[in-house]
């Protein structure tokens, strides 16, 4: 074989994948007339079309080799997968219609997304460590794996009548099945992995319907490589791979993994005869304890040397050297993105608010390809001006203005464990206790009322200009005095002033913070037709003023039961945004966690008596290898801490955490240290408590009693049922009762009622003990 740049053989200069959802959001624009009933599908593969041609156009108009395709998505990969493979849950498998989509019926295929009247949707969850969310597949044992090719076949054939070399991309068998769930109704040992052989049977057949085309490479995706995984599951990938290997007349595979190392399946994947691999350099293998791997010189290596979840500059001249390391030791090395650039926005060039200096350090999607172009060249001797532009920028980075703030940096290097500490829990209880003199079972609610359209247009005109400050603030007060009137009527016994003047629980803070900018058109698919537009963190953080003492203390002046003041924690502020990778994450964290404590210490001074420091994505963040969870939970906490840990006993410090899957962070629950903790718990049936009490756990706990995740309105017997379940685990002197997470996503006609059978729900329970 022969490893010249431009040879067949070769991958050349490449990304795993690409943005989807359009410039200008065209696709989810297209698929919400669609839903919506307003275009027919011909207009959706219309729009789809156009997307999936600029991607082209674009990837190879910047110089790359070859570029990847079946990387387009109408919603999800995960549910692409799914149909590639014909694992159609059985509840679906009536709904139909007359539209096709690549060969599959439409009307099931969003069934599969967003269900229908009758029929729930696929569960979503988060894609490793990213804001991306997928569609979890649900396998049984019976499941039937059949190959229905057509998507990747007309998406490979569409790029080469446009004249490109395309890399069709699909997820892995290994991947595909670790991230799936056991369907309802499987014996409880069932485990989607025991499928993989009978799934890479339809792979091998794949693999054989894309040679005839004359496919040169298949890119198979296996991020589920990173995580831990036991022998059994080793020898399991290695077989998978041996049998897809010795399919006879097939591409030659890629197998790409990213968001870390594959430790574990390296050395195997390095014995089989498949012919790539794609590493991450950024969060995955040191050359140094890898390159001796047997069989590994033999391969053609994809090296992601280009951050493709990140929106920093790359140090083109750094990445240099790293590459020619690799250069020296491995046979074919081709440069590409970490991962794919679905999780950063297409273009920063559009940005026309950005201080110019800060500009100039970042690299959105279409940046990216540059450089991994640039990069690629100097494997093989040609440097463009890319070279000395990129030094340039690099030395620069610092003169960011806002971006070095030595106040802030000496205040943080400043602070001792003492600031991280508050009194011990019995002091503050019965300092709290004595000042707020609730009721046993206090009821609550997690900060957020519905955002009505009003609401939201109110935000819109202020933002545009089209109000003023004095008619805005007028117009928010008037919501909040219906929400804590509201709220009195309905008898909750510690009310929220609502946030409607939040438009989100990240970027309403990163707005008024220095330290944290904001893209006019930064948006990043989060799923399906939703897209979220990222603050970019790219400095010393500090709060210049006062962010919500205002508004919290008109709700408090409204009533005089306790309001709760309401801030986004450290964790979260990170989690939501792009964070500078110039010093690690937790100096980052620690920053915020400061300009979080002047705004707590400004709350208590006003008189707010209760303060709910929100952290719903400190889960989320926690690495994918349990090695660095320990580093991980130490941060995460400390900076919680931090911001909370100024005020005095007898101010009641309250966190939510968004989720039930807390088996590996309960320790860092009780490590919060707040005085009560509130957590998603209506749809697991109050499991995590007994876990939790398990622990030692001795703070107050509001379980979430009422799912909002659902329009339905539960009646009061089953969130009586929900809280006797949960007083077998807490004392009632510890419970609270509060819905599952914030109101704004729903409307008031199920919340008014939903809330008043919760504190029905509660009274009866308070009369029976
Ligand atoms: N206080 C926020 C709200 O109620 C919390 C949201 C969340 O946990 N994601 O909306
Ligand atoms: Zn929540």
């Amino acid at each position: 074989m022969n490893a010249s740049p431009h040879s067949e053989t070769t991958i050349g200069a490449t990304v795993l994948g690409y943005p989807r959802i359009g410039r200008t959001r065209e696709l989810k624009k297209a698929l919400e007339k669609y839903w919506a009933g307003n275009i027919d599908v011909a207009a959706l593969n219309e729009a789809a079309r156009a997307v999936r041609l600029d991607a082209l156009d674009t990837m190879a108009g910047a110089g790359l080799d070859t570029v990847p395709v079946n990387t387009f998505s109408w919603y999800d990969h995960m549910l692409d997968t799914a149909v590639l493979v014909d694992a159609i849950p059985a509840r679906f498998r009536d709904v139909s219609g007359t539209d096709v989509l690549a060969g599959f019926d439409a009307a099931r295929y969003f069934a599969m997304a967003r269900g229908t009247g009758t029929v729930p949707p696929l569960e979503m969850t988060k894609w490793f460590d990213t804001n991306y969310h997928y569609l979890v597949p649900e396998i049984g044992p019976d499941t039937r794996f059949t190959l229905r090719a057509t998507k990747p076949v007309a998406e490979y054939a569409e790029a080469v009548a446009r004249g490109v070399s395309p890399r069709p991309v699909v997820v892995g068998p290994f991947t595909f099945l670790s991230l799936a769930k056991a369907e309802a109704g499987a014996p409880d040992d069932f485990s989607p992995l025991s499928r993989l052989n009978d799934l890479v049977e339809v792979y091998a057949e794949l693999l054989a319907v894309l040679a005839d085309p004359g496919v040169a490479w298949v890119q198979i995706d296996e991020p589920a490589l990173v995580r831990d995984l036991n022998d059994a599951q080793v020898g399991a990938v290695a077989r998978a791979y041996e049998r897809l290997a010795a399919v006879k007349h097939r591409p030659k595979i890629l197998v790409a993994t990213y968001f870390g190392s594959p430790v574990e399946t390296l050395p195997v994947l390095a014995g089989t005869a498949i012919e790539g691999l794609a590493l991450d350099l950024l969060r995955g293998p040191d050359f140094d304890e890898v390159a001796g791997t047997p069989g590994l010189a033999e391969k053609s290596l994809v090296l992601g040397a280009v951050d493709g979840r990140n929106v920093w500059r790359n140090d083109l001249t750094a990445s240099r050297l790293e590459l020619d390391r690799w250069r020296g030791a491995v046979r074919d090395v081709s440069v590409s993105t970490s991962c794919s650039l679905l999780h950063v926005p297409y273009d920063v060039e559009i940005e026309t608010d950005l201080d110019p200096a800060l500009k100039e350090v970042l690299a959105f999607a279409d940046q990216k390809l540059a450089e991994v172009v640039a990069l690629h060249g100097a494997l093989h001797g040609r440097f463009p001006d890319a070279f000395s532009a990129s030094d340039d920028v690099v030395s620069r980075r610092d003169l960011v203005p806002g971006l070095l703030r030595p106040d802030v940096t000496a205040r943080a290097a400043a602070m001792t464990a003492d600031d991280r500490q508050r009194e011990p829990r019995h002091v503050r209880q019965t300092a709290q206790r004595e000042r707020l003199t609730l009721p046993l079972l206090p009821t609550t609610t997690i900060g957020s009322f519905p955002q009505t359209r009003a609401v939201r247009v109110a935000r819109a005109d202020f933002a545009a200009g089209r109000s003023d400050l004095t008619a805005y603030t007028e117009r928010m007060q008037a919501e909040i005095r219906d929400v804590v009137a509201l709220q009195e009527r309905i008898g909750l016994d510690v009310l929220v002033h609502g946030e409607p003047e939040r438009n989100d629980m990240v970027q309403y803070f990163a707005e008024q913070l220095d330290g944290y900018a904001s893209t006019r058109a930064g948006w990043v698919q989060s799923y399906g037709s939703r897209c979220v537009r990222p603050p970019i963190l790219y400095g010393d953080v500090h709060r210049p003023e006062p962010m919500t003492v205002e508004w919290a203390t008109y709700a408090q002046g409204l009533t005089a039961k306790p309001v709760k003041g309401m801030l986004t924690g450290p964790v979260t502020m990170l989690a939501w945004a792009f964070v500078r990778d110039d010093q690690p994450r937790a100096v980052t964290a620690d920053q915020v966690a400061l300009a979080l404590r002047d705004e707590v210490i400004d709350l208590e001074a006003a008189g707010i008596s209760m303060i709910q420091v929100d952290e719903p994505a400190l889960r989320e963040l926690l690495p994918l290898r349990a090695v660095d969870h320990q580093a991980y939970l130490d941060w995460s906490v400390g900076a919680f801490r931090l911001a909370t840990s100024s005020v005095a006993a007898h101010t009641q410090v309250h966190t939510h955490l968004c989720y039930s899957e807390f088996g590996e962070i309960i320790e860092a629950i009780d490590g919060l240290n707040a005085d009560v903790t509130s957590v998603e718990a209506a749809r697991s049936d109050m499991e995590l408590l007994a876990s939790i009490s398990e622990r030692g756990f001795d703070g107050d706990i509001g379980p979430g009693v009422y799912d909002i995740h659902s329009p339905r309105v539960p009646d009061q017997a089953e969130i009586e049922v929900l809280i006797g379940l949960a007083l077998t685990s807490v004392p009632a002197e510890r419970l609270w009762i509060n819905p599952d997470c914030g109101l704004k996503t729903r409307g008031y006609a199920e919340v008014e009622p939903a809330l008043i059978h919760m504190v029905e729900a509660t009274r009866a329970v308070r009369a029976r003990i």
